[in-house]
């Protein structure tokens, strides 16, 4: 993969700050955007704004015809078919979807819903604010190393146990999950699956057939596309049964005062004007990203982060939290600074962070470094892991291993400057 090449699709890397380039690692929050995708989204307000599904001019037709390919671009992507693919502002609207949709008519007080320890809140809030209503939420435990604990998911499924909802990839541990594994044993207990997909749709080839998943949901900003787009996929079976999420118009057939009747789906949960500029982004980075390969894009991120852990490997007082198997983790680095103690022992932890990684984060822009440092969104992880944030560097198809070297250049900065060693 020729990266240099792949730069110069993306106009923001031309910028200098302070006379040097930016070393942008923080993809697993939002990706950088290629002029493909700007290009579409101008291309569209110039030449064929008009709403969907509504006109029956020429210009709102092809506007119409342009969203409805969006979505069969979405839906080859990921192997499925147009009408199991919702567009939704993001994961987090898709997963929100589900949990307000399957109270409406799937789940009763008493039904148990299973998450893990390892979810973002996006996967965590929206199931535990069903407790309100009754329903049961449960944690499947993880292991030190960040695994998902399969034998601890036996033993929680049980027949009140309606929905599974898991992240495919840990945007902390970088852990990836054996959805496929995990999607038998679901399926076992007659529970649906509902898989957390924004860290891996964008990293690595997804077939939701494969996987056999009954949902999962994605970000578009997170894959190279705008922000403000983004999918749930459904079984078309399922999404038929379900209730609308928001409601009002596009989303039915027919409505008089005594009686409503909604569209089929995916319409049925597409209320109001959709984001088409936003799905033609999508689409835009889509064909980029098909372009480069899915499967170019995992190798070439498990081999910076394998480059980046033998580098890490020179600084015997940097813990890396998840798997240390490159082939069970995708491409995000959390660490922290921890007095020497190089492995995760639970009762060390606590006290023996002593950089913040907030100071890290501050220290490695002043280097025009860019990395994510706090809780990202997965506190529980953190109460877990009893550490209150961690420093986190993530690669995407931009990135280098001359930016895995500068970053261990900011990391000795951040040593000097904090008088560490
Ligand atoms: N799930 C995971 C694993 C994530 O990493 C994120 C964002 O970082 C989300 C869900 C939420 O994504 P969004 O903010 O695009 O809804």
């Amino acid at each position: 993969m020729d990266v240099k090449k792949i730069r110069e699709d993306f106009p923001i890397f031309r910028k200098m700050i302070n006379g040097k380039r930016i070393v942008y690692l923080d993809s697993t929050a939002t990706t950088q955007k290629p002029y493909q995708v700007i290009e579409k989204i101008k291309e569209f307000y110039e030449n064929y704004n008009a709403n969907v599904h509504r006109g029956i001019y020429s210009l709102s037709e092809y506007s119409t015809e342009l969203y409805e390919k969006s979505r069969e671009n979405v839906a080859g992507f990921i192997n499925a078919h147009p009408e199991e693919i919702v567009f939704v502002r993001n994961t987090t609207e898709g997963l929100n979807l589900l949990s307000y949709s399957f109270l409406w008519n799937f789940l009763k007080p008493g039904d148990k819903i299973l998450i893990s320890m390892m979810e973002h809140h996006s996967n965590f809030i929206p199931w535990v604010r069903l407790k309100h209503f009754n329903i049961d939420v449960d944690f499947i435990n993880i292991t030190e190393e960040g695994y998902l604990d399969l034998e601890d998911l036996k033993n929680k499924l049980d027949k009140r146990t309606k929905i599974v909802s898991l992240s495919h990839v840990s945007n902390v541990l970088g852990t990836i999950n054996d959805v496929n594994e995990i999607s038998k044993i679901v399926h076992d207990n007659n529970s649906i699956f509902v898989v957390d997909g924004a860290q891996s749709v964008p990293h690595t080839p997804v077939d939701v057939k494969k996987i056999d998943c009954d949902f999962i949901a994605f970000s578009g900003h997170k894959m190279l596309g705008p922000m403000g787009i983004g999918v749930l996929y459904g079984k078309y079976d399922i999404l038929k049964e379900m209730a609308p999420f928001l409601s009002g118009g596009e989303m039915i057939k027919e409505v008089h005062i005594n009686n409503i009747i909604y569209e089929d789906p995916p319409l049925k949960f597409e209320a109001g004007t959709p984001n088409v500029e936003g799905s033609l982004g999508l689409s835009a980075a889509i064909d980029y990203l098909k372009n480069i390969g899915m499967e170019n894009v995992r190798d070439h991120e498990k081999r910076l982060t394998d480059y980046a852990f033998k580098k890490m490997d020179e600084f015997d007082d940097i813990v890396i939290y998840g798997p240390k198997n490159v082939e069970k983790r995708g491409g995000v680095i959390s660490f922290n600074f921890n007095n020497g103690n190089r492995y995760i022992e639970k009762e060390l932890i606590k006290n023996d962070i002593f950089v913040h990684p907030h100071d890290v984060a501050g220290i490695l822009d002043s280097e025009n470094i860019m990395v994510r440092s706090g809780h990202h969104c997965a506190e529980p992880l953190m109460d877990f892991y009893r550490i209150p944030a961690t420093t986190r560097a993530s690669f995407y198809i931009y990135n280098d291993e001359e930016d895995v070297d500068i970053l261990m250049d900011g990391i000795k900065k951040v040593r000097k400057v904090m008088k560490i060693g």
